[in-house]
């Protein structure tokens, strides 16, 4: 059985998870191609012009499985992994989303309900249905999930010892060491790199942020590289919480940051036509301000060209350079 994971959304968070619990269970894990401007064409053709980009771009790459000769498509539908907090409606309307978009998908899609209260969303009410699905036993599963969980821990595990996703999962499925990743890094100074997985990893949406910011000496710090209690611990119990999951990860994890002095600024990564982030970047603008934090917003969409988001965050990380190495000279900023 050959089970396809679109390369887009939730997946950048959930991969380690998603690979190990339908491995366990002898399913042959085949993920899309990587972001491409045909690959995003693809998924524009189909879908409402008003949406935002990441679901475009999720429709691409499911377009993209249909071409690999996979007998599902998984697309679950999050609903909540945390007590009084839910996802975006997209994500919550996503399995019919795709199956009424693209033709052939219907019959491919494999959905369930993530619908609890655990981060690592093995509970078993939202895997229960893959039993029946796919002909499995409940002990096959149990033990599957418990085997997807732990996998899903060490990984985060090594993103809150200051991991990318990518580097975790080198460290987690293919042994890379740890220590070697952390002892090649030089930094002049750090910045909070604020968005969801899906905008930040994606190497065509951010034209590959952290690698170009690493090249500039720059210590990134983004939100899944702390830890759930830091990012409660905001500016106080009165403190605004947002109603949507990842936005307040984004949103608590600004607040955060914006209250330790080693963060010498912060970048906001959205994508064009997010609602939630439309109120998630204002506020974080506004706290900049009260902070004194350096703050800019990059908003992508499917035109954005690399040079000009290239001469934006040169830029910025010169602006802060310069402020920062002059404070320590004891001049004036
Ligand atoms: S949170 Fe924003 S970017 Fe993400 S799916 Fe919802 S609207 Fe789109």
């Amino acid at each position: 059985m050959r089970i396809g994971l679109p390369r887009a959304l939730i997946y950048y968070y959930y991969y380690p998870l998603w690979k190990c619990l339908f491995e366990q269970l002898g399913a042959e894990i085949v993920i899309s191609d990587i972001t491409s401007k045909e690959l995003i064409q693809k998924g524009i053709k189909v879908t409402v012009p008003e949406i935002c980009l990441p679901i475009k771009i999720f429709n691409g790459h499911v377009i993209n499985l249909l071409s690999k000769d996979v007998d599902y498509i998984f697309v679950p539908r999050f609903v909540s992994i945390e007590s009084k907090k839910w996802f975006c409606p997209k994500f919550l309307g996503l399995p019919e989303l795709v199956s009424y978009t693209i033709d052939g998908a219907k019959e491919k899609i494999l959905t369930l309900d993530i619908n609890g209260k655990k981060e690592d969303t093995c509970e078993w009410s939202s895997y229960r249905p893959l039993c029946d699905i796919l002909e499995i036993r409940e002990k096959e599963l149990k033990k599957a999930m418990a085997a997807a969980a732990r996998s899903w821990q060490q990984f985060r595990q090594c993103c809150k010892e200051g991991l990318t996703i990518e580097e975790a999962e080198q460290v987690c499925n293919h042994g890379v060491s740890k220590e070697q990743i952390l002892s090649e890094r030089h930094s002049e100074i750090t910045l909070g790199v604020l968005g969801y997985v899906y905008n930040i990893y994606d190497s065509f949406v951010s034209m590959d942020i952290i690698k170009k910011l690493r090249q500039m000496n720059v210590r990134v710090i983004t939100f899944e590289m702390m830890d759930e209690k830091e990012i409660s611990n905001r500016f106080g119990k009165k403190s605004k919480r947002l109603y949507w999951t990842f936005t307040d990860k984004v949103y608590g994890t600004a607040a955060n940051l914006m209250r330790n002095p080693e963060v010498d600024g912060l970048i906001h990564v959205t994508a064009f036509g997010c609602g939630p982030d439309s109120i998630a970047g204002k506020l974080i603008e506004l706290d900049s301000e009260n902070y004194k934090k350096p703050f800019m917003t990059l908003r992508v969409d499917e035109h954005t060209g690399e040079s000009h988001l290239l001469t934006r965050i040169e830029a910025f990380v010169d602006m802060i350079k310069r402020k920062k190495f002059a404070e320590q000279r004891g001049e004036p900023a």
